[in-house]
């Protein structure tokens, strides 16, 4: 045979290899077409496990009738204009290949009316030729019927498996786009007779019910993020008391698309590292958002496969948000501590109605210890940091430079004890970890004064009654020059005397701080240092604060404050040192061990 172009016909079906391998394919093309299409109710029909049948009705846009015979040719889309567009995909399809796909090898009628016309066109192809075309009346939306898949591709047909296989690769794959699509109300039908429904309610909760049953749903524990991070991981894991003997109950989904990714399925696993039994395996839906340029979904002809930009990244995102998940249902806060309240107090102490009837920090109540400042919650600050960081340079003293997030970022750490009054013990997937209490709080409050700068809102704190301070004389001069740089960090300083000045409000962290002391401290950071633009002169008083109002070694900290302690550690940029560039933290690995213990 010498070489010629095959005719189009052969083409097509050779084509129609890479995406439709077996009825499940189908069933994925038209679901996602429906998907796409902004329907809100999808029902799936099959007869013999959808070799004899397969037929997806929706409630969506519709095609046009001057469209509808275009939509069955090869690379004909309407969700791809350019290469440009490639780079940021958000709607599922993008080939413009499946419906040509699927009626190269099988027979189709589509039934469709678009949302804005008054009727609708029912098309019907033969091995991918028109071979009928009228109008019909239908509300708006689309059903696409594919009868005696592969009839003419015997090859094909003699690799299906038996009618249970495909039957099962189609019921997984419904339920796992009505896991990605709460919103949407899907329902399966197998010969006739309804085998899976999802509410459409909107709540995953609902959906993991209906697909699992109420008894697996129940030991399932949400999965959040923040919401406001670059790549946010949403879902259900379950808890120790449910697993599985395999990861095929490990559900991943990337924007919306279910993705197969041994290194995502990984993070998953490690985040139950010591939870589970070796040999078993988590039960988990796990659902990645993250912007459509940091993912490329171009590497598959069927799109089970993504390639992410930044791949350490989502695998830390994914295990760390996972781990916290399932560890904070396994250790519950302890007991009414009196954390909480301590952290109500001092915001109560940062607004300034708070401060006619509530005294928060009167040294004639009786505290066991004061409260931790800083200690209440702040991711928003830190995210809205990440979003206008670069905004300002960094300031010159030794603040190291942030290694790459995803090296230098900590997993969700589970508390063990508190070490010589001085350290935090965690364990994490990695490891034990040894966590300096008095290094990590300066960390936390440091990032987050930074972040509160960035925002140009740095909480103040009016003192019921002024504080005078007097400073050496070599450096009044200083704090005079410098009086409207600390006004932007929040003290209102004003020149009393020679050498003498009114402390007027303070930082809301300094609430408890000894002002006078505080004053004299920075006076002399100031004197001793070559600060001089605005920026290095506030980063640098802020560092003193910080270290004040760090907790000290030495302090008994509760589990529920090591707690709340570690978990702010982990918002952090840096959590790994301190502002001063000191470690936060040693790291002892489970390797590291293994070798020590000569194992
Ligand atoms: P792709 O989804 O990659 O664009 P397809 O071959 O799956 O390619 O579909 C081709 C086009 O047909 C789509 O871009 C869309 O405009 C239209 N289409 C297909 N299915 C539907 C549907 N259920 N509802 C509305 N439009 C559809
Ligand atoms: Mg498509």
């Amino acid at each position: 045979m010498g070489i010629h172009i095959l005719p189009d016909t052969v083409v097509a079906r050779i084509a129609a290899g890479e995406v439709v391998e077996r009825p499940a394919s189908v069933v994925k093309e038209l679901v996602e077409n429906a998907i796409d299409a902004g329907a809100d109710d999808i029902r799936v029909e099959c007869l013999e496990s959808g070799k004899r049948l397969i037929r997806v009705t929706d409630n969506g846009s519709g095609i046009r009738a001057d469209e509808a015979e275009l939509a069955f040719q090869h690379h004909a889309t309407s969700k791809l204009r350019d290469a440009e567009d490639l780079s940021h995909i958000r709607s599922l399809g993008f080939r413009g290949e499946a419906l040509a796909s699927i009626a190269a090898v099988s027979q189709v009628t589509c039934v469709t009316r678009h949302h804005e016309e008054n009727s609708g066109t029912l098309l019907r192809l033969d091995g991918g030729k028109v071979t009928h075309q009228e109008r019909v009346g239908r509300p708006p939306g689309t059903t696409i019927t594919v009868e005696h898949l592969f009839a003419h591709v015997p090859a094909r047909l003699k690799f299906l498996k038996s009618n249970q296989t495909e039957r099962s690769q189609i019921d997984n794959l419904v339920t796992r786009y009505a896991l990605a699509y709460p919103h949407i109300r899907f329902t399966l039908i197998h010969e006739g007779r309804v085998s899976f429904q999802s509410a459409g309610s909107g709540q995953l909760r609902d959906v993991l019910v209906a697909a699992f049953g109420g008894e697996e749903a129940a030991q399932m524990v949400p999965i959040a993020s923040d919401p406001l991070a670059t790549i946010t991981v949403s879902g259900f894991a379950s808890l120790p008391s449910l697993d599985h003997a395999n990861r095929s109950r490990i559900l991943l989904f990337v924007n919306g698309r279910p993705v197969q990714d041994t290194r995502l399925a990984f993070a998953v696993i490690q985040a139950y590292h010591t939870l589970l039994t070796t040999g078993r395996y988590p039960v988990a839906v796990v659902l990645v958002q993250l912007p459509p340029e940091e993912v490329d979904v171009n590497v598959h002809p069927a799109k089970a496969e993504v390639r992410f930009r930044d791949a350490d990244a989502v695998f830390s995102a994914v295990q760390r948000s996972v781990r916290r998940a399932v560890l904070d249902h396994l250790q519950p806060p302890e007991a009414p501590s009196a954390l909480p309240q301590a952290w109500r107090a001092q915001l109560a102490a940062t607004s300034p109605a708070a401060l006619t009837d509530a005294q928060p920090a009167s040294p004639l109540q009786p505290q066991a210890q004061p409260p931790i400042p800083g200690s209440e919650r702040w991711e928003r600050v830190g995210i809205a940091r990440q979003s206008s960081s670069g905004q300002w340079s960094l300031p010159a003293a030794p603040v190291p430079p942030p290694p790459a997030a995803s090296s230098n970022s900590l997993p969700a750490l589970r508390i063990l004890g508190q070490l010589a009054t001085t350290y935090i013990l965690a364990e994490g997937p990695e490891g034990l970890y040894l966590i300096d209490q008095h290094a990590a709080h300066e960390r936390i409050l440091w990032e987050r004064a930074m972040a509160q700068l960035d925002l140009g809102q740095v909480p103040s704190q009016v003192l019921l009654d002024p504080i005078p301070v007097t400073v050496p004389v070599s450096g009044a001069h200083l704090l005079e020059m410098h009086l409207e740089t600390l006004r932007a960090i929040g003290f209102e300083i004003e020149r009393f005397g020679n050498n003498t000045f009114l402390v007027r409000s303070v930082p809301a962290i300094m609430f408890q701080d000894d002002i006078a002391a505080a004053i004299r401290e920075i006076v002399a950071d100031l004197e001793e240092g070559d600060a001089v633009l605005q920026r290095d002169v506030e980063a640098k008083v802020l560092r003193r604060v910080c270290k004040r109002m760090a907790i000290k070694a030495g302090r008994v900290l509760s589990l529920a404050e090591m707690q709340a302690l570690v978990r702010d550690l982990e918002q952090c940029e840096s959590p790994r040192t301190c502002p001063h560039g000191r470690p936060t933290m040693i790291h002892i690995s489970v390797a590291t061990l293994a070798n020590e213990f000569k194992r």
